[in-house]
């Protein structure tokens, strides 16, 4: 196998990490300092990684878009993520969120978002599964009790579904431009026989965005309750078949995997980068604190596990580019990854020693944004039962 990239990934990594390391990382610093409840999207950086390329990289050529592989956007999405996640996942959610809709949507249904999307650099994308008691539920489908999974209702009257219920967590709520909802058609029976999709173009009468989730970490990737009142959707808006929504999602499990893959693996370097940059310059005992065998042992261990979980994302997203969809190996990657990630973000703070939990020094947000990953791209839990049968 080949590691070596092409010209044209080599020349993306330098893009990406120019706009990362000179825009993202300093402009994000200060968006997150806004008070809770204040609107923190970066919206002119959003739009300047655009005017870049970023928004279409990941949406198909087929579609209009750049067509990247599965592995350039892999390395796109670390490199933007070193900078900042928040607004790394800005691009990588909508390129997920169009894959998930291409499964499904029928070619008129695609040209009513596609098109916009390409077009708007601020056009974001909803994907609204995720309810107060409904959230592992939704992966992993509890069948003994029809009560079990999404409640968000959907009564057919006439050429119309009538939604009414509510979504929670959901990204870029407030943001979207398109969401694609997941709703109840069918209560009698488990959710996985009784759930469908629907199309919703805010601003949608009886359709609103909630309450803003304010977080401790990735402040500037937003998440919002969604409020459905008697929201009317025509049925040509239905995504596929009534009580089909399951069908169409289990195609596209792996690139939403690969997505927070790739996302935890460019916090985790900006964790090793920062750490390996203070054991550089910090001195005690008379000489720089890498020198010391311990810091310079820990500082091995945090290489040796990013190599290892970039060279295991690197051989997930191939694969999938080679067109082997093999949940286990995504997934066991996403579990690798994040555990990496928190590892190397905890003893990053260690080494910055009381500097890294100071708020006026870089460490302590890596730490605050690694623990986000645990439940983004499904949590360590859910990705570990859902591969087992693979096994
Ligand atoms: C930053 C962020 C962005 C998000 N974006 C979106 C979005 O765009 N759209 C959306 O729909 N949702 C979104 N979510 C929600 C996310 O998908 C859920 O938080 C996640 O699926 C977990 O659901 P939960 O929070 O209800 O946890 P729970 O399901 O209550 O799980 C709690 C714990 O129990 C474990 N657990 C649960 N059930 C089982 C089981 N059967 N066996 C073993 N362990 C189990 C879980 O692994 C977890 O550790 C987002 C969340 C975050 C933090």
């Amino acid at each position: 196998m080949d590691f070596e990239l092409s010209e044209e990934q080599k020349s993306l990594q330098i893009l990406a990490r120019k706009f990362a390391m000179e825009e993202m990382l300093p402009e994000v610093a200060e968006l997150e300092k806004r008070p809770d409840g204040e609107d923190k999207f970066a919206y002119d950086l959003v739009k300047r990684g655009a005017a870049l390329g970023f928004h279409s990289l990941g949406v198909p050529a087929a579609h209009g878009g750049d067509g990247a592989s599965v592995l350039t956007q892999c390395v796109v999405v670390e490199e933007l993520s070193v900078g900042s996640p928040s607004v790394s996942k800005v691009y990588s959610h909508n390129w997920k969120a169009i894959a998930g809709l291409i499964a499904v949507a029928t070619p008129e249904q695609l040209a009513r978002v596609v098109p916009a999307y390409l077009e708007d650099p601020l056009y974001c994308i909803g994907i609204a599964i995720t309810e107060p008691n409904a959230g592992s539920d939704n992966a992993l489908p509890f069948d003994a009790d029809p009560a079990a999974g999404p409640a968000l209702s959907a009564v057919r009257e006439g050429d119309h579904y009538v939604l009414n219920g509510m979504k929670q967590f959901i990204a870029m709520g407030a943001q979207a431009k398109y969401v694609t909802a997941f709703a109840r058609t069918d209560r009698s029976v488990p959710w996985t026989k009784g759930t469908t999709g629907f199309m919703i173009f805010p601003p949608h009468e009886g359709f609103e965005a909630g309450r803003l989730h304010e977080k401790v970490g990735l402040r500037c990737y937003p998440q919002h309750d969604l409020i459905f009142r008697d929201v009317r959707v025509p049925v040509e808006d239905r995504l596929g078949e009534e009580d089909r929504f399951q069908e169409g999602r289990r195609s596209v499990t792996n690139v939403g995997t690969v997505e927070a893959t790739a996302t935890s693996l460019g916090i985790a370097r900006r964790a090793h980068d920062l750490a390996l940059g203070y054991a550089r310059e910090r001195v005690q005992g008379g000489k720089p604190i890498i020198e010391h065998d311990l810091i310079g042992a820990l500082l091995l261990e945090m290489f040796t596990r990013l190599e290892a979980a970039r060279t295991l994302l690197w051989r997930t997203a191939w694969s999938i580019d080679e067109g082997v969809h093999d949940q286990k190996l995504a997934r066991a990657t996403k579990v690798l990854a994040v555990e990496t990630l928190n590892y190397l973000a905890a003893k990053a703070v260690e080494v910055w020693g009381g500097m890294g939990v100071m708020k006026d020094a870089p460490v302590e947000k890596v730490y605050r944004d690694a623990i986000q990953l645990y439940h983004m791209g499904n949590t360590n839990q859910v990705n570990v039962l859902k591969a087992l049968p693979h096994l």
